[in-house]
């Protein structure tokens, strides 16, 4: 028999060369679940090392988080990197480009770019995603039949696919301060937030009935203060705290964004959420790239989270998160995909970095002090596993006891890691490892790759062909 097939039965262990637990690797470690997918033990006892699975020249990790994420954008990879009419080429003109797209696809389309999104997210690791959903109507502004089919369908395919899921519902009421109706907007837009609210409460209950616990999240999203405005953002806010979820909302990608809160607001975004007491434990701003040492300090007294996307931010020329300030007062910065322009999470764990080093020539900027405790390529990793799962609030991104099963293993015979070191391979993976060294991906215990596939991956990227060669 294989040695890495689909586990079942009441209880199921693994035992690699290393696995990764309480910030190191160690060696002659066995992990075990029960049936429920939950951690049961790390053990080192002789019997238990005998009985578990043996995974040679592995290593296991816990699964990686994608904080940020919008699947449908995976269908406009490779048709964005030619010049426009415009006189400049910038966020805006790739936003136009975008919502091309998006006012394309049907809810199948939407269902299988998201199958294709979700399945390149297990090869790499990746076992729980928060996805940022706004495309809720037909391309005309009306509502679909069941007003909540995209947002059911996009669940489901993380579902099928493996992954938990947060879906992040998003409001979007408007094309900006004193902007006109932009028609690539239309099916982005739900005018009424009591709809909207209302519309969360039924998918969480949908989801809840449907899914076990722990694998589907439903939370919040005001797409921005551009989109969204003040006093929708309110009852947003307010049906947040009432619900207790998570509250993400994109911040300060563009200067324009911030420019047109100043304008209407006299204030910066951050600031202007301060003042309104939106910001807490549950708010998570994506990108904060243009914000304030003020606004650093306002993130870090409400406690609230960042999440970065380096891969996206570089491609869509958004500049650099800065992380050594938000780090350094204490805000957690996690990670995202965001446009799928590449989906690896350790690549943007490694530009987190690398941006900074770019800006200032210096290195090892996010470096704790040689006394510190850890190193930088724990802290990174915490970025794509810990601050991802505690911003979305689902899944552990830690292998312990009563944690859930969620994990990838590193093939330490990959030409791109080589290396069986316990001290050097965490920096070895978070800079170096190509996703070629990704082998096996379990979420609660379950198998969703083996060998470096996906069981659906033939389907799934066949399908997503077909749908491309139909909306291009
Ligand atoms: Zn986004």
């Amino acid at each position: 028999m294989a040695s890495h097939e689909q586990t079942s039965g009441a209880s199921s262990g693994w035992l690699p060369d290393l696995l990764f637990t309480q910030g190191k690797f160690v060696a002659g470690t066995a992990l075990f679940c029960d049936d429920q997918g939950k951690i049961v033990r790390l053990s080192r006892e002789a019997n238990d090392l005998a009985n578990a699975r043996r995974l040679p020249s592995r290593a296991i990790l816990p699964g990686l988080v994608n904080t940020h994420s919008h699947t449908f954008q995976r269908v406009i990879r490779g048709r964005t990197e030619h010049r426009s009419k415009a006189d400049r080429d910038t966020f805006w003109t790739w936003r136009e480009k975008m919502y091309q797209a998006a006012a394309r696809l049907s809810p199948e389309d939407i269902y299988q770019g998201a199958r294709m999104a979700f399945v390149e997210m297990a090869l790499t690791g990746i076992t729980t995603v928060g996805e940022f959903h706004y495309l809720h109507h037909q391309a005309d502004g009306t509502p679909y039949t069941d007003p909540l089919l995209t947002n059911k369908l996009v669940i489901q395919a993380a579902r099928e696919v493996g992954l938990r899921i947060a879906l992040l519902r998003t409001a979007y009421v408007r094309s900006g301060f004193q902007q006109p109706p932009d028609p690539g907007q239309t099916r982005f837009i739900t005018h009424d937030p009591e709809e909207f609210a209302a519309g969360c409460e039924e998918l969480d209950r949908w989801a809840a009935e449907k899914y076990p616990a722990g694998t589907v999240q439903v939370g919040v999203a005001p797409h921005s203060i551009r989109a969204c405005q003040l006093d929708y953002f309110r009852q947003v806010d307010a049906y947040a705290r009432r619900k207790k979820c998570p509250v993400h909302v994109h911040v300060s990608e563009q200067p324009a964004e911030n420019e047109q809160c100043q304008a209407e607001h006299g204030a910066t975004p951050i600031a202007l959420f301060a003042r309104e007491g939106f910001l807490s434990d549950r708010f998570t701003a994506i990108h904060a790239i243009h914000i304030t040492g003020e606004e650093v300090r306002l993130l870090a007294k409400h406690r609230a989270r960042v999440c970065a996307c380096p891969t996206s931010e570089r491609d869509l020329g958004d500049g650099a998160v800065p992380a050594r300030q938000l780090l350094r007062a204490g805000v957690p910065v996690g990670l995202g995909s965001d446009s799928q322009v590449q989906i690896d999470l350790l690549e943007d764990a490694r530009l987190l970095e690398y941006h900074l080093r770019m800006q200032s020539l210096e290195r090892l900027i996010l470096a704790p002090d040689p006394e510190g405790p850890g190193t930088l390529a724990n802290r990174l990793f915490a970025a794509a596993t810990r601050s991802g799962a505690e911003s979305l609030e689902i899944g552990d991104a830690e292998l312990r006891e009563g944690s859930f099963a969620d994990f990838f293993t590193v093939d330490l015979q990959d030409p791109s890691v080589a290396d069986p070191d316990p001290e050097t391979l965490l920096t070895n993976i978070v800079f170096s490892a190509e996703r070629t060294a990704i082998r096996e991906v379990y979420v609660g215990g379950k198998q969703i790759v083996a060998h470096g596939r996906h069981h659906a991956q033939e389907e799934t990227v066949r399908d997503f062909v077909q749908v491309q060669q139909r909306i291009w």
